[in-house]
């Protein structure tokens, strides 16, 4: 309640971005929407309750921990899914309360099949297999296994769904290792036929690869980052738009982070300001400080080279980012005073920080610089 900032969540943006990728993927597939990592920073349960209130039911997230932090934010009818982490404990959670879970190696479905035989209650499974990215999945060593535990506990589980997650879809470099990848895959759904193993959905796409191969979207996508506005890289961005022939971006950032002014000072030419010596002024020059640093999630790599806004313009970072504090030079905009809102990324009036320029100046992906963003920042639905 007393915090040095807060993040603004446009509902009418991120609306606008459900219903385009509805759109656009609903009719031939399954969207789950993608959250984890406190939903890239925007807020997992304030984008869990805009997107229920579109209509979308499906959610994944990393680990059971993630799960759990959200499972009462969950409706009877939606469904949640744990892609990653979980351990034998937390298998025994899932099961009770119907989470679905991502099974990618044999100790962990044999727990989850005795788990569930011993609950008397199915195991909602989604089977991973390792086709390439060389992270998580089954491999093929594992098959003779699988099958046959899939033979013997057929009653304790469901399989909702056959998957695999693929390596840097959002990089044309990456092409030929993707294509093999989604080869290996429609290979092992055969062997899962021949096998007779029965399952609800096929999923590999994560939002670069909904985008850019079509045919792999199958009976479900795994959406993240588009949802928020953002794109998976700046060249999936412009092939995606040059293939529609338009120049707008069809989807709009939601993220708004705001503080405000702690204090001004005035300083006079040839002085160092904050730590160290990495700024001296050359002239008079005016400051204000802003009550969020690296703590907080503004990169210690901005210093000297951030921006903010302030009255609508913009004011560079001067000298290092401290732990709880950045100071910004104001001089050229007129009468800052303490209390005036500071915009560290988003808009104000007709100036906008964008995510791309603040990641690129602290060298982190757009998905790195959301999801660093603290939990602790309230997270304010406008
Ligand atoms: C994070 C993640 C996604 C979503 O990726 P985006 O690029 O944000 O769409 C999909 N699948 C898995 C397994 C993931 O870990």
């Amino acid at each position: 309640m007393f915090e040095t900032s807060f993040i603004e969540l446009d509902s009418r943006r991120y609306y606008s971005n459900l219903a385009y990728l509805k759109s656009k993927f609903a009719e031939e597939c399954e969207i789950t929407l993608v959250i984890k990592g406190n939903a890239y920073g925007h807020g997992a349960k304030e984008i869990m309750g805009l997107a229920q209130g579109n209509d979308y039911k499906s959610f994944a997230v990393f680990s059971a921990d993630e799960a759990f932090q959200i499972y009462d934010q969950r409706r009877e009818t939606d469904r949640l899914m744990i892609m990653g982490d979980i351990d034998f404990e937390q298998i025994s959670w899932a099961i009770e309360n119907g989470v679905e879970f991502f099974v990618n190696n044999t100790e962990v479905l044999i727990c989850a099949l005795k788990t569930a035989r011993k609950l008397s209650k199915q195991a909602k499974i989604h089977l991973e297999f390792e086709t390439g990215m060389n992270r998580l999945g089954f491999e093929k060593d594992e098959f003779p296994t699988l099958f046959s535990s899939l033979e013997d506990y057929a009653g304790d589980i469901d399989i909702k769904g056959v998957c695999t997650h693929l390596a840097g879809a959002e990089s044309m470099t990456n092409f030929k290792r993707i294509r093999s990848q989604i080869a290996s895959f429609t290979k092992i759904c055969r062997q899962l036929e021949v096998k007779k193993v029965s399952y609800h959905q096929r999923h590999v796409a994560c939002s670069a690869v909904a985008l850019r191969f079509p045919k792999s979207r199958y009976e479900m996508i795994r959406l993240g980052i588009l949802q928020y506005g953002l794109w998976p890289s700046h060249e999936s961005f412009i092939e995606y738009i040059t293939s529609m022939g338009r120049d707008l971006d069809p989807l709009q950032r939601i993220i708004t982070w705001k503080s405000r002014v702690m204090s001004t000072k005035n300083v006079s030419k040839g002085q160092y300001i904050g730590y160290g010596t990495s700024f001296l002024t050359n002239s008079n020059r005016r400051l204000a400080v802003i009550p969020v640093g690296y703590t907080n999630g503004y990169a210690r790599a901005l210093s000297n080279q951030g921006r903010v806004l302030i009255r609508g313009q913009q004011a560079p970072v001067v000298g290092t980012v401290n732990m709880n504090a950045l100071t910004v030079d104001v001089t050229d905009i007129p009468s800052v005073e303490s209390g005036d809102e500071v915009v560290l990324i988003g808009k104000q009036g007709d100036q906008t920080i964008t995510i791309s320029s603040f990641a690129n100046f602290s060298e982190q992906l757009n998905y790195e610089l959301l999801s660093r963003l603290p939990r602790d920042i309230p997270r304010i639905i406008v």
